[in-house]
């Protein structure tokens, strides 16, 4: 998947970052996305498409793309998606396009998606992905947090519970780790992992040129 991204202010380019965040729902995550995306102008969400019913709150085509299994079966049929699993009886997938143009149009782009996912994307971009995982504090809390959120029945949290213990199973298949007990450290955390993969020599594509102009 060829990916350049022309933001440098030295004249070389660099690969857009395909940044993954897992977690187990409720360790906090789309509170990370979403003040990650206030803050960092080049990174764009890539927008699942789900099976699985709208929340309360949600909004079709911001926070997924809402379709039924019908649909799903099409798009998979026609291979528009990048990666998809079944999450919680549901399916869950990254439409190809999108991301394509993300990064086309030089944005870095980030994954709200599940280990399966993780693994998928990592195969199809030949290891180039950042792959962040974040813990809950502890499980006692990330069942206070889901029974908190008020959106789901309690045969749905204690599926989601069990479902967190596997999700956690996966940890070692990222690259880096976080616990969330303060989400503006965790954040901070976050950032200064894209930060320090944006700079990675091997992301920076126009460097010979850069370093003769330098050393000439
Ligand atoms: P929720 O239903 O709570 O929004 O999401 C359930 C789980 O599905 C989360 O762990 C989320 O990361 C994962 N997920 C969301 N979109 C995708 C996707 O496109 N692919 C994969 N593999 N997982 C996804």
């Amino acid at each position: 998947m060829p990916h350049t991204l022309p933001s440098d202010p030295h004249g070389f380019r660099r690969r857009g970052v395909l940044f993954v965040l897992s977690s187990p729902s409720g360790a906090g995550k789309s509170t990370i996305a979403r003040r990650l995306l206030a803050d960092e102008h080049e990174l764009e969400m890539s927008v699942s498409v789900t099976t699985r019913s709208m929340r309360p709150g949600e909004v079709d085509g911001k926070d997924y793309h809402f379709t039924d299994l019908e649909g799903f079966r099409d798009m998979v049929a026609k291979d528009e998606f990048l990666e998809w699993a079944h999450v919680f009886n549901h399916r869950y997938g990254t439409p190809r396009a999108q991301v394509e143009e993300m990064l086309a149009a030089g944005k870095d782009v980030l994954f709200d998606i599940d280990w399966q996912g993780a693994q998928q994307l990592f195969q199809i971009a030949g290891g180039d992905v950042v792959r962040v995982f974040i813990f809950p504090p502890s499980m006692e809390e990330l069942h206070r947090r889901l029974t908190s959120r008020g959106t789901d029945s309690t045969e749905v949290i204690e599926a989601r519970m069990s479902r967190a213990a596997n999700e956690v199973s996966h940890w070692d298949g990222y690259d880096y780790v976080l616990v969330n007990d303060d989400v503006d450290s965790c954040i901070r955390g976050v950032k200064t992992i894209l930060a320090a993969e944006r700079l990675k020599r091997s992301r920076q594509t126009g460097l010979i040129g850069f370093i003769r102009r330098l050393t000439r």
